[in-house]
């Protein structure tokens, strides 16, 4: 599987191009609609899925306008479905004391589920922490999106609506449970091992 960072995106967050055999995902539509469409266009990929990682505004910038240009549904996790449409639970209003709302994803998923995308696969992995809803992809066993769960410097914040400091403990010592050597492509920043990412965060959990 191949993975493609469309970084910038808005808020500094990271949208990633997933693609396998001509078909594709995007995981956290933050970079605007065009340009995702253009790369898409680029590696000659048809859009299957639109995956969040979790309900934050700074993840979903081009959610909308995205699937009004294409085919695709958008897919979440069942605890953070209600989020985009929420200016209080998707943050933005915590941020910017604005009212910026998007419409409910289409399909909800739990943990385990797993997706195909061109002969390969996508698995969930329930990891709520940040946001009750919040996941990561295990993608094909290759490499792990980890939103805002886990990044190269440490975890996520725990402090916004639906965030827990106990539940992240549980979900870092999930992800200590995975291939260590894994890479990780997290929400926002750069890559980094799962196993020293998780150092990072080692003192915490
Ligand atoms: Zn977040
Ligand atoms: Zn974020």
């Amino acid at each position: 599987m191949e993975i493609y960072n469309l970084f910038p995106g808005s808020f500094a967050s990271n949208c990633y191009l997933l693609v396998s055999k001509g078909q594709a995902a995007v995981v956290d539509p933050s970079a605007d609609a065009a340009s995702i469409q253009q790369a898409l266009m680029d590696h000659g990929a048809v859009l299957k899925y639109i995956f969040l990682t979790h309900g934050h505004f700074d993840h979903i910038c081009s959610l909308d306008d995205l699937r009004d240009r294409t085919l695709a549904t958008a897919y979440v996790h069942q605890a953070d479905a209600d989020m985009p449409c929420d200016a209080y639970k998707n943050a933005f209003y915590t941020f910017f004391h604005q009212e910026r709302v998007y419409r409910r994803p289409e399909n909800v998923f739990c943990d385990g589920d797993t997706f195909p995308l061109g002969g390969e696969s996508i698995r969930v992995i329930h990891t709520p922490g940040h946001t009750e809803g919040s996941v990561c992809y295990d993608c094909n066993g290759e490499f792990l999106l980890t939103g805002d769960t886990l990044f190269a410097e440490g975890y996520g914040r725990c402090d916004l609506y639906g965030g827990s400091i106990d539940r992240m403990r549980a979900s870092l010592k999930l992800l200590r449970t995975l291939p260590q050597n894994m890479r990780i492509y997290p929400g926002h920043g750069a890559p980094e091992v799962l196993g020293t990412a998780l150092d990072m965060s080692a003192f915490f959990y």
